[in-house]
């Protein structure tokens, strides 16, 4: 019989459930969405750990309580549009979809193998997300505005304009700040006339923006 990892699955979101600061509603996310389809076929054992995983290009994907407090950072409904800027094997995409449904996701990767991949995966499991392959710092103009805009890797400069840009007033803007140790997970909420609120939800280890 295939391992389907409901043991391992039940026992993550027992460890997430632990922790006060995860919605009731990403954890339900987090707990529709099968980890181990996103990961390499030899990491599967480890795919319900709470840690980050190698799904190769030297990339990673996030640890799930990362995925889970990025989540509810975002703050979406049923409906919302966002742009993600780092597709990696599609995993925190698919989480998102589960919150805001189908067809609402739009995700810009940089490595057109691991773009490939995820878009297939995806599609396999039934996430309607539109993958792009191109350079996450110029956004997804055509499909603007979002209700929010994350990124998975670090912009040591700043978050490019173009991304807050595309997002409506109101919105947010989730993203890792910084390069090598001294990263911070900084969330925008986007003003009028570039007047935006800005908070600081502490230090973070992401791969950076290429
Ligand atoms: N959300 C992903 C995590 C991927 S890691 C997941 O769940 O797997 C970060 C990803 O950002 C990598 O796949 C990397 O290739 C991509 N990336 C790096 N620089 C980028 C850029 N300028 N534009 C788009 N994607 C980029």
């Amino acid at each position: 019989m295939e391992n389907d990892h409901e043991v391992e699955r039940r026992r993550l979101l027992e460890r997430l459930r632990r922790r006060t600061d995860v919605s009731d509603r990403t954890l339900s996310a987090i707990e529709s969405v099968p980890r181990h389809e996103f990961v390499p076929e030899g990491r599967r054992s480890a795919a319900y750990d709470d840690r980050p995983l190698p799904i190769g290009h030297d990339q990673t994907i996030s640890a799930p309580h990362m995925v889970a407090i990025m989540a509810d950072l975002i703050d979406v409904d049923h409906g919302d549009r966002v742009l993600e800027i780092g597709t990696g094997c599609g995993y925190h995409a698919a989480v998102v979809a589960e919150l805001v449904g189908p067809g609402n996701v739009y995700s810009v990767e940089y490595v057109s193998d691991l773009a490939e991949q995820a878009r297939e995966r995806l599609s396999k499991l039934g996430y309607d997300v539109e993958v792009r392959v191109g350079d996450g710092r110029e956004g997804l103009p055509e499909e603007a505005p979002y209700d929010a805009t994350y990124l998975t890797c670090a912009a040591a400069n700043g978050i490019p304009d173009p991304l807050v840009d595309g997002t409506r007033p109101g919105g947010r803007v989730v993203a890792p700040v910084g390069g090598g140790r001294s990263q911070r997970l900084v969330r925008l909420i986007v003003g009028e006339d570039g007047d935006h609120e800005r908070e600081d939800h502490g230090g973070v280890r992401f791969v950076p923006l290429q």
